[in-house]
Protein backbone atom coordinates (compact mmCIF):
# COMPACT_ATOMS: atom_id res chain seq x y z
CA UNK A 1 0.00 0.00 0.00
CA UNK A 2 1.37 3.26 -0.79
CA UNK A 3 1.67 5.87 2.15
CA UNK A 4 -0.29 9.13 1.58
CA UNK A 5 -0.30 11.72 3.77
CA UNK A 6 -1.53 15.26 3.82
CA UNK A 7 -0.90 19.11 4.76
CA UNK A 8 -4.35 20.64 5.33
CA UNK A 9 -3.46 24.00 6.26
CA UNK A 10 -6.72 27.05 5.97
CA UNK A 11 -4.79 29.68 4.69
CA UNK A 12 -6.14 32.48 7.59
CA UNK A 13 -2.97 33.35 9.26
CA UNK A 14 0.55 33.22 9.08
CA UNK A 15 2.38 29.18 9.62
CA UNK A 16 3.05 28.67 13.34
CA UNK A 17 5.29 26.45 14.69
CA UNK A 18 2.22 24.27 15.67
CA UNK A 19 0.82 24.69 11.99
CA UNK A 20 4.39 23.66 10.41
CA UNK A 21 5.08 20.60 13.28
CA UNK A 22 2.33 19.22 11.63
CA UNK A 23 3.43 20.03 8.19
CA UNK A 24 6.86 18.02 8.97
CA UNK A 25 5.96 15.07 10.67
CA UNK A 26 3.37 14.35 8.21
CA UNK A 27 6.21 15.04 5.19
CA UNK A 28 8.39 12.94 6.99
CA UNK A 29 6.09 9.59 6.95
CA UNK A 30 5.50 9.86 3.67
CA UNK A 31 8.91 10.24 2.60
CA UNK A 32 10.20 7.29 5.48
CA UNK A 33 7.53 5.30 3.51
CA UNK A 34 8.55 6.35 -0.05
CA UNK A 35 4.73 8.04 0.15
CA UNK A 36 3.35 10.60 -1.27
CA UNK A 37 2.71 14.53 0.63
CA UNK A 38 -0.08 16.43 -0.68
CA UNK A 39 -0.64 19.82 0.01
CA UNK A 40 -4.30 21.13 0.30
CA UNK A 41 -5.44 24.72 0.86
CA UNK A 42 -8.86 24.33 3.02
CA UNK A 43 -10.21 27.81 2.07
CA UNK A 44 -14.02 26.95 2.68
CA UNK A 45 -14.28 29.65 4.82
CA UNK A 46 -14.18 32.65 2.29
CA UNK A 47 -14.66 35.43 4.43
CA UNK A 48 -11.27 34.55 6.62
CA UNK A 49 -8.99 32.92 3.83
CA UNK A 50 -6.57 35.17 1.59
CA UNK A 51 -4.42 34.87 -1.14
CA UNK A 52 -1.69 36.67 0.88
CA UNK A 53 -1.57 33.66 3.49
CA UNK A 54 -1.95 30.99 0.95
CA UNK A 55 1.51 32.59 -1.02
CA UNK A 56 3.15 32.16 2.76
CA UNK A 57 1.66 28.92 3.43
CA UNK A 58 4.05 28.09 -0.38
CA UNK A 59 6.83 30.36 0.80
CA UNK A 60 7.61 29.07 4.59
CA UNK A 61 7.30 25.33 3.32
CA UNK A 62 9.52 25.79 0.18
CA UNK A 63 11.79 27.57 2.74
CA UNK A 64 12.07 24.63 4.88
CA UNK A 65 12.16 22.29 1.90
CA UNK A 66 8.98 20.78 2.84
CA UNK A 67 8.18 20.34 -1.08
CA UNK A 68 4.78 18.51 -1.94
CA UNK A 69 4.31 15.71 -4.08
CA UNK A 70 1.04 17.14 -5.49
CA UNK A 71 -0.82 20.16 -4.89
CA UNK A 72 -1.87 22.71 -3.79
CA UNK A 73 -4.97 21.68 -3.90
CA UNK A 74 -7.95 24.35 -3.00
CA UNK A 75 -11.16 23.58 -1.74
CA UNK A 76 -12.90 26.17 -3.41
CA UNK A 77 -12.23 24.25 -6.71
CA UNK A 78 -13.56 21.26 -5.94
CA UNK A 79 -17.27 21.86 -5.00
CA UNK A 80 -18.72 19.81 -8.41
CA UNK A 81 -16.66 16.62 -6.43
CA UNK A 82 -18.85 17.64 -3.20
CA UNK A 83 -21.96 17.93 -4.96
CA UNK A 84 -21.50 14.85 -6.80
CA UNK A 85 -21.03 12.94 -3.02
CA UNK A 86 -23.79 15.50 -1.64
CA UNK A 87 -26.63 13.99 -4.60
CA UNK A 88 -25.42 10.49 -3.37
CA UNK A 89 -25.79 10.88 0.52
CA UNK A 90 -29.13 12.76 -0.02
CA UNK A 91 -30.37 10.00 -2.31
CA UNK A 92 -29.34 7.60 -0.22
CA UNK A 93 -30.52 9.07 2.85
CA UNK A 94 -26.80 9.65 4.39
CA UNK A 95 -27.56 13.60 4.33
CA UNK A 96 -30.86 15.74 4.39
CA UNK A 97 -31.84 18.65 3.85
CA UNK A 98 -33.12 21.12 6.88
CA UNK A 99 -34.86 23.96 6.79
CA UNK A 100 -35.58 24.99 10.49
CA UNK A 101 -34.98 28.70 10.68
CA UNK A 102 -32.70 30.48 12.97
CA UNK A 103 -35.54 31.13 15.16
CA UNK A 104 -36.53 27.85 15.78
CA UNK A 105 -32.93 26.28 16.34
CA UNK A 106 -32.98 29.22 18.87
CA UNK A 107 -35.32 28.42 20.93
CA UNK A 108 -34.18 24.61 20.94
CA UNK A 109 -31.28 25.27 22.21
CA UNK A 110 -32.65 27.34 25.43
CA UNK A 111 -35.21 24.92 25.85
CA UNK A 112 -32.63 22.62 26.09
CA UNK A 113 -30.16 24.33 28.02
CA UNK A 114 -33.32 25.17 30.36
CA UNK A 115 -33.73 21.36 30.86
CA UNK A 116 -30.29 20.12 31.24
CA UNK A 117 -29.67 18.55 27.49
CA UNK A 118 -26.82 18.96 26.01
CA UNK A 119 -27.91 21.53 23.15
CA UNK A 120 -28.30 19.53 19.93
CA UNK A 121 -30.50 19.56 17.08
CA UNK A 122 -33.75 17.50 17.45
CA UNK A 123 -33.77 15.59 14.10
CA UNK A 124 -37.10 17.23 13.06
CA UNK A 125 -36.41 18.05 9.47
CA UNK A 126 -35.12 14.21 9.07
CA UNK A 127 -38.57 13.00 10.40
CA UNK A 128 -40.83 15.55 9.11
CA UNK A 129 -39.45 14.59 5.33
CA UNK A 130 -40.39 18.00 4.24
CA UNK A 131 -39.58 19.70 0.75
CA UNK A 132 -40.07 23.02 -0.28
CA UNK A 133 -38.63 24.56 -3.38
CA UNK A 134 -38.07 28.34 -2.33
CA UNK A 135 -36.64 28.13 1.35
CA UNK A 136 -32.97 28.74 2.33
CA UNK A 137 -31.86 24.88 3.57
CA UNK A 138 -28.77 23.54 5.42
CA UNK A 139 -27.46 19.95 4.19
CA UNK A 140 -27.05 18.25 7.71
CA UNK A 141 -25.30 14.75 8.26
CA UNK A 142 -27.57 11.62 9.20
CA UNK A 143 -25.51 10.59 11.58
CA UNK A 144 -26.13 7.20 13.39
CA UNK A 145 -28.45 7.32 15.97
CA UNK A 146 -27.26 4.03 18.17
CA UNK A 147 -24.01 2.35 18.75
CA UNK A 148 -20.37 3.85 19.25
CA UNK A 149 -17.82 5.11 16.88
CA UNK A 150 -14.57 3.90 17.97
CA UNK A 151 -10.99 4.65 16.20
CA UNK A 152 -7.17 3.70 17.39
CA UNK A 153 -5.49 6.97 17.86
CA UNK A 154 -2.17 6.83 16.84
CA UNK A 155 -0.86 9.19 19.25
CA UNK A 156 -3.62 9.13 22.52
CA UNK A 157 -4.75 5.34 22.41
CA UNK A 158 -8.07 4.25 21.75
CA UNK A 159 -10.85 6.71 21.35
CA UNK A 160 -14.47 5.69 22.05
CA UNK A 161 -17.56 8.18 21.45
CA UNK A 162 -21.30 7.68 21.48
CA UNK A 163 -22.89 8.45 18.64
CA UNK A 164 -26.09 9.54 20.46
CA UNK A 165 -23.92 12.15 21.37
CA UNK A 166 -23.07 13.28 18.27
CA UNK A 167 -25.56 15.81 16.24
CA UNK A 168 -26.74 15.62 12.87
CA UNK A 169 -24.30 18.10 12.38
CA UNK A 170 -24.52 20.78 8.94
CA UNK A 171 -22.15 19.79 6.29
CA UNK A 172 -23.47 22.16 3.66
CA UNK A 173 -24.29 25.88 5.22
CA UNK A 174 -27.07 27.90 4.11
CA UNK A 175 -25.31 29.87 1.30
CA UNK A 176 -24.61 26.60 -0.45
CA UNK A 177 -20.70 25.94 0.96
CA UNK A 178 -19.85 23.06 2.05
CA UNK A 179 -18.09 22.61 5.68
CA UNK A 180 -15.01 21.97 6.93
CA UNK A 181 -16.21 18.38 8.71
CA UNK A 182 -17.72 17.08 5.38
CA UNK A 183 -15.31 18.87 2.72
CA UNK A 184 -12.19 17.64 4.84
CA UNK A 185 -13.39 13.35 4.56
CA UNK A 186 -14.08 13.68 0.54
CA UNK A 187 -10.94 15.13 -0.38
CA UNK A 188 -8.94 12.57 1.96
CA UNK A 189 -10.78 9.85 0.32
CA UNK A 190 -10.46 11.34 -3.50
CA UNK A 191 -7.10 11.63 -2.25
CA UNK A 192 -6.66 8.15 -0.68
CA UNK A 193 -5.09 9.52 2.05
CA UNK A 194 -3.29 6.62 4.94
CA UNK A 195 -2.42 9.10 7.37
CA UNK A 196 -3.93 12.08 9.17
CA UNK A 197 -1.98 14.22 10.90
CA UNK A 198 -3.48 17.43 12.45
CA UNK A 199 -3.65 19.35 15.66
CA UNK A 200 -5.71 17.50 18.83
CA UNK A 201 -8.07 20.46 18.37
CA UNK A 202 -9.58 17.96 15.97
CA UNK A 203 -10.09 14.72 17.86
CA UNK A 204 -13.49 15.96 18.41
CA UNK A 205 -13.72 16.00 14.66
CA UNK A 206 -13.00 12.73 14.27
CA UNK A 207 -15.98 10.51 15.14
CA UNK A 208 -18.05 12.65 12.83
CA UNK A 209 -15.87 12.03 10.00
CA UNK A 210 -15.30 8.59 10.77
CA UNK A 211 -19.48 8.31 10.56
CA UNK A 212 -19.33 10.03 7.06
CA UNK A 213 -16.86 7.91 6.25
CA UNK A 214 -18.26 4.78 6.52
CA UNK A 215 -21.77 5.94 5.46
CA UNK A 216 -19.40 5.89 2.24
CA UNK A 217 -18.05 2.63 2.46
CA UNK A 218 -14.72 4.58 1.96
CA UNK A 219 -11.47 3.52 4.34
CA UNK A 220 -10.59 5.02 7.37
CA UNK A 221 -7.33 6.23 7.65
CA UNK A 222 -4.95 6.15 10.54
CA UNK A 223 -5.49 8.76 13.00
CA UNK A 224 -2.30 10.75 14.46
CA UNK A 225 -3.23 14.09 16.05
CA UNK A 226 -0.59 16.01 17.95
CA UNK A 227 -0.75 17.61 21.41
CA UNK A 228 -0.56 21.02 22.15
CA UNK A 229 2.43 23.55 21.67
CA UNK A 230 2.13 25.52 24.87
CA UNK A 231 4.41 28.97 25.22
CA UNK A 232 6.82 29.50 27.73
CA UNK A 233 4.12 30.75 30.17
CA UNK A 234 2.33 27.81 29.79
CA UNK A 235 -0.35 29.33 27.44
CA UNK A 236 -1.76 28.01 24.12
CA UNK A 237 0.03 28.86 20.75
CA UNK A 238 -1.82 32.06 19.54
CA UNK A 239 -1.59 33.00 15.71
CA UNK A 240 -1.80 36.64 16.71
CA UNK A 241 1.44 36.22 18.87
CA UNK A 242 4.56 37.24 16.34
CA UNK A 243 6.76 34.87 18.35
CA UNK A 244 5.18 31.77 16.95
CA UNK A 245 5.15 32.72 13.34
CA UNK A 246 7.81 30.94 10.96
CA UNK A 247 7.93 33.84 9.03
CA UNK A 248 9.54 36.03 11.47
CA UNK A 249 12.47 33.50 12.16
CA UNK A 250 12.90 33.27 8.34
CA UNK A 251 12.96 36.95 8.07
CA UNK A 252 15.41 37.45 10.84
CA UNK A 253 18.10 35.24 9.95
CA UNK A 254 17.46 31.84 11.35
CA UNK A 255 18.74 28.94 8.90
CA UNK A 256 15.84 26.22 8.13
CA UNK A 257 17.61 23.31 8.87
CA UNK A 258 17.42 24.81 12.96
CA UNK A 259 14.21 25.39 12.83
CA UNK A 260 13.61 21.65 10.97
CA UNK A 261 15.15 20.10 14.16
CA UNK A 262 13.58 22.37 16.18
CA UNK A 263 10.37 21.40 14.97
CA UNK A 264 10.96 17.69 14.63
CA UNK A 265 11.70 17.73 18.45
CA UNK A 266 8.93 19.80 19.44
CA UNK A 267 7.30 16.73 21.03
CA UNK A 268 9.22 13.55 18.97
CA UNK A 269 12.89 11.98 20.67
CA UNK A 270 15.15 9.82 19.41
CA UNK A 271 17.01 8.61 22.77
CA UNK A 272 19.12 11.66 24.07
CA UNK A 273 20.07 12.76 20.13
CA UNK A 274 19.81 16.09 19.83
CA UNK A 275 21.02 17.24 16.15
CA UNK A 276 19.39 15.22 13.07
CA UNK A 277 19.82 16.48 9.66
CA UNK A 278 17.22 15.45 6.75
CA UNK A 279 18.28 12.19 6.73
CA UNK A 280 18.29 11.45 10.09
CA UNK A 281 15.06 12.90 10.30
CA UNK A 282 13.54 11.08 7.58
CA UNK A 283 15.31 7.61 8.43
CA UNK A 284 14.50 7.63 12.19
CA UNK A 285 11.06 9.32 12.21
CA UNK A 286 8.71 6.57 13.98
CA UNK A 287 5.30 7.93 14.75
CA UNK A 288 5.40 5.83 18.09
CA UNK A 289 7.75 8.30 19.54
CA UNK A 290 5.76 10.96 19.58
CA UNK A 291 5.42 12.45 22.65
CA UNK A 292 1.36 12.56 23.97
CA UNK A 293 2.02 15.45 26.86
CA UNK A 294 2.06 19.17 25.32
CA UNK A 295 5.27 20.43 24.71
CA UNK A 296 6.88 23.62 25.22
CA UNK A 297 8.00 26.33 22.76
CA UNK A 298 11.67 27.16 24.32
CA UNK A 299 12.71 30.14 22.17
CA UNK A 300 16.75 29.83 23.77
CA UNK A 301 16.55 25.96 22.08
CA UNK A 302 15.70 27.28 18.67
CA UNK A 303 18.86 30.15 19.11
CA UNK A 304 21.07 27.47 20.28
CA UNK A 305 20.45 24.87 17.58
CA UNK A 306 20.54 28.24 15.05
CA UNK A 307 23.90 28.94 16.60
CA UNK A 308 25.08 25.02 16.13
CA UNK A 309 24.00 24.83 12.64
CA UNK A 310 25.50 28.43 11.49
CA UNK A 311 28.61 26.73 12.88
CA UNK A 312 28.51 23.80 11.30
CA UNK A 313 26.98 24.49 7.72
CA UNK A 314 29.69 24.94 5.22
CA UNK A 315 30.81 28.20 4.81
CA UNK A 316 29.66 28.26 1.70
CA UNK A 317 26.23 27.83 2.22
CA UNK A 318 26.38 30.52 5.28
CA UNK A 319 28.08 32.97 2.93
CA UNK A 320 25.04 32.87 0.93
CA UNK A 321 22.79 33.38 3.06
CA UNK A 322 24.66 36.45 4.30
CA UNK A 323 24.68 38.08 1.13
CA UNK A 324 21.13 37.86 0.43
CA UNK A 325 20.53 39.56 3.76
CA UNK A 326 23.63 41.93 2.77
CA UNK A 327 22.11 42.02 -0.61
CA UNK A 328 18.67 43.55 1.21
CA UNK A 329 20.07 46.29 2.53
CA UNK A 330 21.73 47.57 -0.27
CA UNK A 331 25.69 45.71 -0.05
CA UNK A 332 26.91 44.13 -3.16
CA UNK A 333 29.33 41.98 -2.58
CA UNK A 334 30.84 42.26 -5.87
CA UNK A 335 34.85 41.84 -5.44
CA UNK A 336 34.29 40.97 -1.77
CA UNK A 337 36.66 38.20 -2.24
CA UNK A 338 37.41 37.45 1.73
CA UNK A 339 34.22 36.74 2.70
CA UNK A 340 34.43 33.29 3.98
CA UNK A 341 37.85 34.02 5.79
CA UNK A 342 35.98 36.87 7.44
CA UNK A 343 32.11 34.72 8.19
CA UNK A 344 34.64 32.29 9.40
CA UNK A 345 36.46 34.88 11.85
CA UNK A 346 33.31 36.36 12.95
CA UNK A 347 30.59 33.45 13.24
CA UNK A 348 30.68 32.62 16.70
CA UNK A 349 29.89 35.77 18.02
CA UNK A 350 26.09 35.78 16.47
CA UNK A 351 22.77 33.90 16.84
CA UNK A 352 21.60 34.50 13.91
CA UNK A 353 22.41 35.61 9.99
CA UNK A 354 20.42 39.10 10.32
CA UNK A 355 22.35 40.01 13.31
CA UNK A 356 25.62 39.12 10.97
CA UNK A 357 24.19 40.99 8.16
CA UNK A 358 24.09 43.86 10.12
CA UNK A 359 27.76 43.84 11.27
CA UNK A 360 28.71 43.03 7.67
CA UNK A 361 26.71 46.45 6.49
CA UNK A 362 29.09 48.44 8.79
CA UNK A 363 32.08 46.39 7.92
CA UNK A 364 31.27 46.88 3.86
CA UNK A 365 29.59 50.36 4.10
CA UNK A 366 32.17 52.81 3.76
CA UNK A 367 29.67 55.74 3.84
CA UNK A 368 27.40 54.75 6.67
CA UNK A 369 25.78 57.20 9.20
CA UNK A 370 27.22 57.93 11.92
CA UNK A 371 25.43 57.84 15.15
CA UNK A 372 25.16 61.57 17.12
CA UNK A 373 24.18 60.30 20.18
CA UNK A 374 27.36 57.88 20.50
CA UNK A 375 29.47 60.69 19.60
CA UNK A 376 28.33 63.04 21.88
CA UNK A 377 28.37 60.62 24.77
CA UNK A 378 32.13 59.09 23.96
CA UNK A 379 34.37 61.87 22.42
CA UNK A 380 35.97 63.95 24.21
CA UNK A 381 38.97 66.21 24.02
CA UNK A 382 41.74 63.65 24.81
CA UNK A 383 39.98 60.97 22.90
CA UNK A 384 40.06 62.89 20.32
CA UNK A 385 43.95 63.86 19.67
CA UNK A 386 44.34 60.50 20.98
CA UNK A 387 42.56 59.54 17.72
CA UNK A 388 44.95 61.68 15.75
CA UNK A 389 47.71 59.80 17.19
CA UNK A 390 46.04 56.67 16.27
CA UNK A 391 45.50 57.31 12.62
CA UNK A 392 49.19 58.44 12.16
CA UNK A 393 50.80 55.44 13.58
CA UNK A 394 48.46 53.01 11.75
CA UNK A 395 49.16 55.02 8.89
CA UNK A 396 52.74 54.12 9.40
CA UNK A 397 52.41 50.49 9.94
CA UNK A 398 54.88 48.94 7.54
CA UNK A 399 53.38 45.17 7.45
CA UNK A 400 49.74 44.78 8.07
CA UNK A 401 48.68 42.37 10.30
CA UNK A 402 47.02 41.24 13.24
CA UNK A 403 50.57 41.88 15.67
CA UNK A 404 52.01 45.17 14.54
CA UNK A 405 48.04 46.68 14.80
CA UNK A 406 47.82 45.24 18.34
CA UNK A 407 51.06 46.14 19.35
CA UNK A 408 50.26 50.07 17.61
CA UNK A 409 46.99 50.52 19.96
CA UNK A 410 48.71 48.65 23.42
CA UNK A 411 51.69 51.34 23.31
CA UNK A 412 49.56 54.79 22.51
CA UNK A 413 47.54 53.15 25.61
CA UNK A 414 50.60 52.79 27.68
CA UNK A 415 52.16 56.21 26.04
CA UNK A 416 49.33 58.08 26.57
CA UNK A 417 48.03 56.01 29.78
CA UNK A 418 44.55 55.73 28.89
CA UNK A 419 42.65 52.55 29.40
CA UNK A 420 42.55 50.51 26.62
CA UNK A 421 39.02 49.98 26.60
CA UNK A 422 38.62 53.81 26.09
CA UNK A 423 40.90 53.37 23.06
CA UNK A 424 38.42 50.23 21.63
CA UNK A 425 34.98 52.65 22.45
CA UNK A 426 36.77 54.77 20.27
CA UNK A 427 37.86 52.91 17.23
CA UNK A 428 34.42 51.09 17.42
CA UNK A 429 32.62 54.00 16.94
CA UNK A 430 34.96 55.83 14.20
CA UNK A 431 35.60 52.31 12.13
CA UNK A 432 31.93 50.30 12.75
CA UNK A 433 30.03 53.33 14.07
CA UNK A 434 28.85 51.01 17.64
CA UNK A 435 29.09 51.16 20.94
CA UNK A 436 30.15 47.38 20.96
CA UNK A 437 31.31 44.86 18.35
CA UNK A 438 33.68 42.15 18.85
CA UNK A 439 37.35 41.81 18.44
CA UNK A 440 37.89 45.68 16.62
CA UNK A 441 41.49 44.80 15.70
CA UNK A 442 40.35 41.85 13.80
CA UNK A 443 37.86 44.11 12.07
CA UNK A 444 40.51 46.60 11.81
CA UNK A 445 42.68 43.77 10.25
CA UNK A 446 40.01 42.56 7.78
CA UNK A 447 38.59 46.10 6.39
CA UNK A 448 42.33 47.08 5.64
CA UNK A 449 44.22 50.13 6.20
CA UNK A 450 43.00 52.08 3.43
CA UNK A 451 39.49 51.78 4.60
CA UNK A 452 40.72 52.39 8.26
CA UNK A 453 42.00 55.37 7.25
CA UNK A 454 39.06 56.70 5.48
CA UNK A 455 36.60 55.55 8.39
CA UNK A 456 38.70 57.90 10.80
CA UNK A 457 38.87 60.81 8.45
CA UNK A 458 34.94 60.38 7.81
CA UNK A 459 34.43 60.23 11.57
CA UNK A 460 36.68 63.92 12.26
CA UNK A 461 34.68 65.44 9.58
CA UNK A 462 31.15 64.25 11.25
CA UNK A 463 32.54 66.03 14.57
CA UNK A 464 33.49 68.87 12.62
CA UNK A 465 30.80 69.15 10.53
CA UNK A 466 28.34 68.61 14.05
CA UNK A 467 30.58 71.41 15.89
CA UNK A 468 31.37 68.91 18.96
CA UNK A 469 32.93 71.55 21.19
CA UNK A 470 35.61 69.76 23.96
CA UNK A 471 36.28 70.69 26.92
CA UNK A 472 40.20 70.99 27.33
CA UNK A 473 40.79 68.53 30.47
N1 LIG B 1 -7.77 22.91 7.93
C1 LIG B 1 -7.55 22.32 9.22
C2 LIG B 1 -6.74 23.27 10.07
O1 LIG B 1 -6.07 24.14 9.55
C3 LIG B 1 -6.81 21.04 9.14
C4 LIG B 1 -7.68 19.90 9.32
C5 LIG B 1 -7.11 18.55 9.02
O2 LIG B 1 -5.91 18.43 8.85
O3 LIG B 1 -7.91 17.67 8.94
O4 LIG B 1 -6.76 23.12 11.27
Amino acid sequence: MKIITRFAPSPTGYLHFGNMRTALYSWLIAKHYNGKFILRIEDTDIKRSSKKYIDYIKKDMKWLKLNWDEGPFFQTNRFRLYKKYLNYMINNNIAYKCYCSKKRLLKLKKYQIKNGIKPKYDNYCLKKKIKYSNKYYVIRFNNPKYGYTTFNDQVYGNIKIKNSELDDFVIVRNNGIPTYNFCVVIDDIEMKITHVVRGDDHINNTPKQINIIKSLNAIIPLYIHLPLILNIDGKKLSKRNDDNKILKYKKNGFLPEAILNFLLRLGWSYGNKEIFNINDMINLFNIKKINKSPSTLNIKKILSLNKYYMNNLPLSYISKYLRYFLKKNKIKMKNKTNLNIIINNFIKHFNNIKEMSLYFYYFYKNNFKYNYKLFKKFINYKLYKTLIILYNVINNIKKWNYKNINYSIKNISFKKKLKIKYIFILLRIFIMGLKECFSIVKIIYYIKKKIFLLRIKNGIKFILKNKFYFTKK
